[in-house]
């Protein structure tokens, strides 16, 4: 290693961080690593490494040079202790409940959540005995009655998605230590460069690496991100106090999500999509600032034109959230932003008449993105859950791309006119 990457700034460590060129024949780019598995000429090598005892990789589902590539890359983003990277944001979600909870416990939750998320909790999490508390997180204060023994990690997004409503982390995370429990933060929607997890009191922050981090896409991807700040010797888990002794607090919860986790229920990300997600996360910084400065323009814009019933954006003084996240995030406030338009049907002949933006489930491409999310990615969930989650039969998702705002801005009033004519 030529420089200390902690002296790096956040755009040089997005280009450089875990890959040293002389390790890879100077490839100046992460070679993909597609093989399943990794050959060792003798017996004693490779009983050596499965023991613990030598480092080396074994097989692809456990870990890859790529993909450590792309852990590496992230967890440098983050400052944190280390990461595994897994197939999706819902794998990355799964793991760390599955890693830190056993039939009994409880997990506490933010009320508005990703209708994945929301799935994943009501509809499987249940099946195997573990029960989620939902608690409007923005209040941080109500938290400390609802703790119990068995309360073993809470779970927020750093801006609700579709909700847009943005907890007070530092608050949660201060109140989340005091009670000794791990804060699990879903950062999909702001990315490590708006918001440094660990600077917010988080244990382990997650990554669908699916959106701002690929960037165009291309992958679905996830990764879970250790912030290095929580002991995890004084976590309840009795497993985690054992790992904790053999291989240090610092290692002992990404060790238990590789090797128990993810290796044995087989999530861990494919080489190829490491390959694609590093090539993303190079132009981070520069993309998300385009997102941010785009989506401001477009919520100011649309803020002023009366046949919309209502834009909800945290960069509008008008959001209730918008001092949180002014301090939180640096006086960004990320790509996604809602309509509100009166009626579903109008909703729909506003999509319909949309020519740039793509009508489609995904968010934090540099494309233009719309959804109408109460028939889609909300379509399992009932009346009750949606509206928690913010999610109304009259509301467009809008996730905004880089393109020219000035095209953007054209596409959606020319839409506007066809949909409330
Ligand atoms: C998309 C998304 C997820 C799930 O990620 P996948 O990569 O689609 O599995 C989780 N949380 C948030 C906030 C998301 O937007």
């Amino acid at each position: 290693m030529k420089t200390e990457n902690s002296k790096l700034d956040f755009e040089t460590r997005a280009i450089h961080s875990g890959f040293y060129p002389a390790d890879h024949m100077g490839s100046t780019i992460v070679p993909i690593y597609q093989t399943a598995s990794f050959a060792y000429d003798t017996g004693e090598e490779l009983a050596d490494i499965f023991d613990g005892k030598s480092f080396g990789y074994l097989y692809s589902r456990i870990a890859n040079p790529t993909v450590t590539a792309f852990e590496q890359r992230i967890a440098a983003l983050e400052e944190g202790a280390g990461a595994v990277a897994v197939s999706s944001g819902m794998a990355a979600i799964s793991a760390i409940i599955f890693a830190l909870t056993e039939q009994g416990d409880r997990i506490i939750a933010n009320e508005s959540l990703f209708g994945g998320t929301l799935l994943l909790f009501n509809n499987v999490l249940s099946k195997y005995g573990i029960d989620v508390q939902y608690l409007n997180l923005n209040d941080a204060d109500t938290l400390n009655e609802k703790i119990s023994k068995n309360t073993k990690l809470i779970f927020t997004e750093t801006i609700g998605n579709p909700k847009l409503d943005v907890p007070n982390l530092l608050k949660l995370g201060e109140t989340a230590k005091r009670l000794g429990i791990p804060l699990v933060i879903d950062s999909t929607l702001t990315t490590p460069y708006l918001l440094k997890a660990k600077d917010v009191g988080a244990a382990l922050v997650v990554h669908s690496t699916t959106k701002y981090i690929s960037g165009n896409g291309s992958t679905i991807g996830g990764i879970v991100v250790d912030t290095g700040i929580y002991d995890w010797s004084k976590h309840a888990s009795s497993e985690l106090k054992e790992l904790s002794s053999q291989y240090g607090s610092e290692n002992a919860f990404l060790y238990l999500l590789r090797r128990n986790i993810v290796q044995n229920t087989g999530s861990y990300c494919s080489p190829f999509n490491a390959f694609l997600q590093l090539l993303g996360v190079e132009t981070l910084a520069l993309r998300m600032q385009k997102h941010c400065s785009n989506a401001l323009q477009l919520a100011e814009h649309l803020a002023g034109d009366s046949r919309i019933v209502s834009v909800n954006y945290p960069g509008l003084k008008s959001s209730p959230y918008h001092r949180t996240a002014k301090s939180q995030f640096g006086d960004r406030f990320g790509g996604l932003l809602t309509l509100r338009f009166g009626l579903k049907e109008k909703c729909f002949r506003f999509i319909d008449s949309l020519k740039l933006a793509k009508n489609l489930a995904n968010l934090g491409d540099a494309k233009t993105l719309v959804i109408h999310p109460g028939s889609t990615i909300y379509h399992d969930c009932n009346d009750k859950e949606k509206t928690a989650a913010g999610v109304y039969d009259d509301m467009v998702r809008v996730s905004v791309g880089i393109e020219s705002i000035k095209d953007i801005v054209d596409d959606f009033d020319r839409a506007i006119q066809g949909a409330t004519q």
